[in-house]
């Protein structure tokens, strides 16, 4: 039987996740979710656990791993078809998460396989791609740019979305310090969950994050052979 795939993209804060997800749903029509995502939402809605968010990110905490695999919990149940392959992103970020997320599959996901990959990035170009990525203001479009000179990926107007015309906005967390936050926060806990899943048998795919989002998906196609793609 060949089963659905859940694809857990590892990667610190701008390694290209966001973008190789894009790439992945517009050409292969996955489903994309993440935890980034999620935690705005129930801020903007006001829902109680957009509220304990807030306080948490006010307080310069993290939010706990109960509430985050809880959202994602909720928004697979929620969707209409649980048939169809899904990409995690920024989940799980800690060895309980991966934990709740195997008991969530024991229990409603049977028929899902994870499929993992991991983009490496060179800590230099991490951080100037940081600083110059700007992303769409509609909500619905969400596509991430970059403002570099060099990048392949800079607006053809500056500061308008190519795809459909709306305002460029630099994301507001992304100064230096905050990155050098949230990158140690980032790697204290990848290494665990990539051990977690090792010990469990599974494999992770390694991608050249450092190359251009098209590149990187040229290669993760070739990746998806071995996943019958
Ligand atoms: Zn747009």
């Amino acid at each position: 039987m060949i089963k659905n795939k859940i694809f857990l993209f590892f990667g610190p804060p701008g390694s290209g996740k966001g973008s190789l997800s894009s790439m992945c749903v517009e050409h292969f029509g996955w489903k994309h979710v993440s935890t980034g995502d999620l935690c705005r939402e129930h801020i903007k809605l006001g829902t109680a656990i957009g509220k304990q968010i807030k306080t948490a990110s006010e307080q310069g905490q993290f939010v706990s791993d109960e509430i985050v695999a809880g959202m994602v919990a909720d928004w697979i149940i929620d969707q209409k078809e649980v048939s169809q392959d899904f990409i995690l992103d920024g989940f799980p970020r800690t060895h309980k998460q991966a934990e709740m997320l195997d008991l969530l599959m024991k229990k409603k996901l049977q028929n899902f396989q994870l499929v993992l990959v991991k983009l490496n990035i060179n800590s230099d170009l991490l951080a100037d791609r940081i600083v110059n990525r700007v992303s769409c203001s509609n909500k619905d479009c969400g596509q991430i740019y970059s403002t570099s000179a060099v990048s392949k990926s800079r607006p053809k107007v500056s500061m308008v979305c190519d795809k459909c015309g709306s305002g460029l906005v630099r994301r507001s967390d992304d100064s230096i310090e905050a990155l050098k936050l949230r990158l140690q926060a980032y790697y204290q806990h990848e290494q665990e969950v990539v051990d977690f899943y090792i010990d469990k048998g599974l494999s992770i795919e390694m991608l050249n994050g450092d190359q251009s989002v098209q590149d990187v998906f040229e290669d993760f196609k070739i990746v998806l052979q071995k996943y019958d793609y």
